[in-house]
């Protein structure tokens, strides 16, 4: 009987396997065709446009892209490129002094070491400048058709919390808790189902929940 009364007392926050599955059902069906909100034409270009999007929202970035490979066409021209050409293009993205160089960096070493390809797998991809395991994700994903972890951003880290699909808040431990609760055909559709979700409705710091369509399952709403 005690252990019975533990094991709910800890899993409280969290929805149950029924729940987890209305919740996605009912997300999926209202953010049908979510999709990577960073325009690219190639996985080069994803590349650069996730290290500006740190800290920057989709919209600038898909701004400025097209300006910055308009005057550096591609990984060689990039990496040849003045950092102060660079850091004047990408200027109203913010930190652009770390971020010209990530670019210069990255640029450079997918050159040198890659023969001028982007790297296809997440040992490689997360030894460039300015490349972690959430971009990573969203590049094998969205170019090489690889699923092996999802993409935990600020959208994905609060709502997976608010909703019960996680009780961390620890990017890694989360992205573990969502491999383990999803089906690996979600693993890349949750991030933009996510990121949808948290734009429209659950936002940081005035979430809509009497407008949320989960609302009557979502732990935050209902503790
Ligand atoms: S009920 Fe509120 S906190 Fe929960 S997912 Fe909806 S908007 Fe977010």
């Amino acid at each position: 009987m005690i252990e019975v009364s533990l094991e709910n007392k800890s899993n409280n926050n969290l929805l149950n396997e029924k729940q987890i599955t209305e919740v996605i059902n009912i997300l999926e069906k209202e953010y049908k065709g979510a999709t990577c909100g960073l325009d690219y034409n190639n996985v080069f270009e994803l590349l650069v446009a996730l290290i500006l999007a740190a800290q920057c929202t989709d919209l600038r970035v898909n701004k400025i892209r097209p300006i910055l490979f308009n005057r550096f066409k591609n990984v060689y021209e990039m990496a040849k490129a003045e950092p102060k050409e660079i850091s004047k293009i990408i200027h109203s993205c913010g930190f652009y002094n770390n971020k010209t160089k990530n670019i210069l960096g990255a640029s450079n070493i997918i050159v040198s070491k890659y023969n001028g390809k982007v790297p296809g797998n997440m040992q490689d991809l997360t030894t460039l400048p300015g490349i972690g395991r959430k971009s990573a994700n969203i590049i094998l994903q969205e170019c090489f058709n690889v699923s092996v972890g999802i993409a935990v951003d600020t959208h994905v880290s609060r709502i997976s919390k608010r909703l019960g699909l996680t009780t961390s808040t620890n990017p890694i431990i989360i992205e573990r808790d969502l491999m383990e609760k999803l089906e690996k055909n979600l693993w890349n559709k949750i991030n933009h189902i996510l990121v949808c979700h948290g734009r429209a409705i659950c936002d940081a710091k005035k979430p809509k929940c009497d407008k949320c369509m989960v609302n009557h399952i979502c732990k935050y709403y209902n503790n």
